[in-house]
């Protein structure tokens, strides 16, 4: 793999895989970098991506000699469903794949880890491929691993972990994201900064507004510098025993803000903008020092509706406490002591949580 732009995740069982930031029409190329040769492949995406972009993948890919297979599915978190999961099962077995027949899911977060379940369990698995196209995943989602499905009392609650053999994402499909779905993306970027790279924090502050209108040059690094605090996280710990753990912050906000607007107001990353004020209050309470206002000050720049009037506090306290992830009953949160700085606690007084609560709810 060229060493220009590309990233790995390594695990410390000496397996991993690159990140390149790389055209689509380098899909074929980078393929046959890590090992997979021409044969049948399976292309997984939504109609909107695919119509899009389902071009340049199957010509790219047929030019090299494969055989490739474009399945759309209908966009949106609704299609990470056993359902829809079937569907990418009944094209792959009817058509007739082997175990070196690659799955490549061409999309945001949803394609990625329905397909990448998919990939996981087929034949007990297949080389996975992933090309993100939304910000979100190519800063987060396609990395690192997780793959699933939703079940009807809660979200990702049937999946696997399971690697790709390549995670390619060219920049230039950000170009035709919708606005708020880049929003919520560049909530996790500031994620990122915040748990791990004070020099991103920066440059998303002098930057910002080159960011706001995805400047490409500006884009560009603000990827690499994100993708690598994941990458550096999840090469720790591949299972989440861990620092993946700090990947979280804003998310136990995030998350119940999430259920208590019933998943339709709020986008994930727009919840976790909101999770992240109140966690960086939450921080600011058992850290004194921490420079809060200039964090505060760049969370704030992530465009986000405002949440619904009727949102009580007792409603987000209720979804906290019945996040099926939680662990053991005790609310668990990350929370900074300064930027990179990160660590994870249940020693948290319920006042101080309804406190941070109050900070962003409309009251
Ligand atoms: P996420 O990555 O946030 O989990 P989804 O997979 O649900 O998001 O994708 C969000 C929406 O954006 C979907 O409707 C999807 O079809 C659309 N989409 C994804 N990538 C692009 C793109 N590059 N250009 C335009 N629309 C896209
Ligand atoms: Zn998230």
């Amino acid at each position: 793999m060229r060493s220009d732009a590309t990233q790995y995740v390594r695990f410390p069982s000496g397996q991993g895989y690159p990140v390149a930031f790389r055209p689509l029409s380098a899909l074929a190329d980078s393929m046959r970098e890590v090992g997979l040769r021409p044969g049948r492949v399976l292309v997984v995406s939504d109609r909107n991506v695919a119509n899009l972009y389902a071009k340049p993948v199957d010509q790219t890919l047929q030019a090299d000699g494969w055989e490739p297979r474009v399945l759309a599915l209908p966009p949106g978190e609704t299609t990470k469903t056993p359902e829809h999961l079937q569907a990418i099962y009944d094209a792959a077995l009817t058509w007739g794949i082997d175990r070196k027949t690659p799955i490549v899911a061409l999309g945001g977060g949803v394609i990625g880890d329905l397909a990448g379940f998919a990939a996981a369990t087929l034949l007990r698995g297949v080389p996975l491929v992933h090309v993100p196209t939304t910000l979100l995943a190519q800063v987060d989602s396609a990395l690192g691993g997780k793959t699933g499905i939703n079940h009807a009392t809660g979200k990702n609650l049937v999946g696997a972990f399971y690697q790709p053999s390549l995670v390619l994402s060219d920049l230039h499909t950000l170009a035709t994201l919708p606005e708020r779905e880049w929003n919520s993306g560049s909530a996790e970027v500031v994620k990122h900064a915040i748990i791990g790279d004070q020099r991103l924090f920066d440059l998303l502050t002098e930057s910002w507004g080159q960011f706001a209108v995805r400047d490409i040059d500006t884009t560009r690094e603000v990827l690499r510098r994100a993708c690598q605090v994941k990458i550096d996280i999840v090469s720790r710990d591949e299972r989440e025993q861990g620092p993946r753990a700090f990947l979280n912050f804003g998310h136990t906000f995030g998350h119940a803000l999430e259920a208590a607007t019933e998943y339709e107001t709020l986008a994930h990353g727009e919840a976790v903008a909101i999770g992240m004020r109140a966690a960086l209050y939450l921080s600011r309470r058992y850290n004194p020092k921490l420079n809060y206002a200039e964090l505060d000050a760049l969370v704030s720049r992530i465009p986000a509706p405002p949440i619904p009037a009727d949102i009580a506090l007792g409603e987000v306290m209720q979804a906290m406490r019945t996040d099926k992830k939680a662990e053991s009953g005790r609310l668990r949160f990350i929370l900074v002591k300064r930027i990179g700085s990160p660590y994870v606690t249940d020693q948290i007084a319920a006042a101080d949580v309804e406190a941070a609560w109050r900070h962003v709810l409309v009251t």
